[in-house]
């Protein structure tokens, strides 16, 4: 048996990427081969693609690690998964392994990621573990209007913010902060809202501003026009007039600037919670005493564990999330073009490669 595939792939950075045959059969035990419907075009990829950001798996390799489709194939142990439309996690961990037996994935040493451990989803089809395989009712996503390309990003740019509010603690009547508020910040928005927070959305982006605050900000601000302390007085006038507490803010810095990491930071607040979700290389400095004095923490993000995968999708097909606005797809054969509108930012939304 043989299965006609191919992929898009990365031979160099900068380099046009190419297609390239393959035959995603023999499985695996454990294994499944999905026929992909949709990928989205994250800025890690850009990341990988412009910027030389280190990848696990040699080149030549398939970017792409926000994948929904339908599994065509499956190993030995996973063929209860055969015809099922799923979504692939981000990041695969192991779960056998003493982290992920002790409930801790996201630190998974064995964690597979798609696009950078092994062969991604810029292609008809991917070979993944069946393990963490998150299963989309069909019904459901026709009631909601979307298609299965279309919940692709809950793969990334949706579950990386939902796990992010989910640690942080956001409960109804909470005020949560997200700084940088377009892509996975504008997830952020719409999920801490949709967990019953009041939620301010800074950006330096008047235009994203705009848009987040149809879908899910109470409140925005532009960092452009407030320095630091104008936009903590903004934010406690803002509290004030809600019924909202003064301490106790769950700050989630979505940006993945420098910028934006100081504008986070000096928002702490006694008891605060900053959420680190954006990722750059640049430093920043700060006084991290000002955690000790307020009693206040700061924590990482790496991924999500499959484990949050439905009910994160969840909120998409119960309508509290909205997806269709902030995403538009494109045939995977462009994908050289997309790559480079994205690049230059002539695309907004998320790009999503349908093969
Ligand atoms: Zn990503
Ligand atoms: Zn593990």
């Amino acid at each position: 048996m043989a299965l006609a595939a191919h992929r898009w792939l990365m031979t160099a950075p900068k380099a046009p990427m190419v297609q390239s045959r393959f035959d995603p059969l023999p499985l695996a035990a454990g294994e499944v081969a999905i026929e992909i419907a949709g990928c989205g075009v994250c800025h890690t990829d850009l990341g990988y693609f412009y910027d030389g950001v280190r990848l696990n798996h040699p080149l030549p390799l398939a970017l792409g690690h926000e994948v929904a489709g339908r599994v065509a194939a499956a190993g030995d142990g996973a063929k209860d998964w055969t015809g099922h439309a799923v979504i692939v996690p981000a990041v695969i961990p192991c779960g056998e392994c003493e982290p992920c037996r002790r409930g801790r994935p996201n630190i998974c040493r064995n964690q597979k990621m798609p696009g950078n451990d092994i062969q991604g989803g810029f292609a008809s089809h991917i070979v993944v573990p069946a393990r963490g395989l998150c299963p989309v009712d069909e019904a459901r996503l026709a009631k909601a209007g979307l298609s299965l390309a279309e919940v692709s990003v809950v793969a990334d740019a949706l579950t990386t913010p939902y796990q992010a509010v989910a640690r942080a603690g956001v409960t109804p009547g909470s005020l949560a902060i997200v700084v940088g508020a377009g892509g996975v910040g504008g997830y952020c928005v719409q999920v801490a809202n949709a967990f019953g927070a009041k939620v301010v959305a800074i950006d330096v982006d008047a235009e994203k501003l705009a848009t987040i605050g149809k879908h899910g900000a109470a409140l925005t601000l532009n960092a452009r026009e407030k320095d630091g302390k104008a936009l903590k007085t903004a934010i406690n006038e803002f509290a004030k007039q809600h019924g909202l507490p003064s301490t106790e803010w769950v700050i989630f810095e979505c940006s993945g600037t420098a910028a934006g990491q100081l504008t986070a930071y000096g928002l702490l607040v006694p008891g605060a919670t900053l959420g680190v979700v954006g990722f750059t290389m640049d430093k920043v400095e700060v006084r991290l005493s000002n955690l000790m004095a307020f009693d206040a923490r700061a924590i990482g993000n790496w991924g999500c564990p499959p484990e949050l995968y439905p009910a994160a999708l969840d909120l998409v097909l119960d309508g509290k999330v909205l997806v269709k606005p902030f995403v538009e797809t494109h045939p995977l054969a462009d994908i050289n073009r997309v790559f480079e509108a994205v690049h230059h930012r002539d695309i907004k939304r998320r790009a999503v490669l349908v093969p």
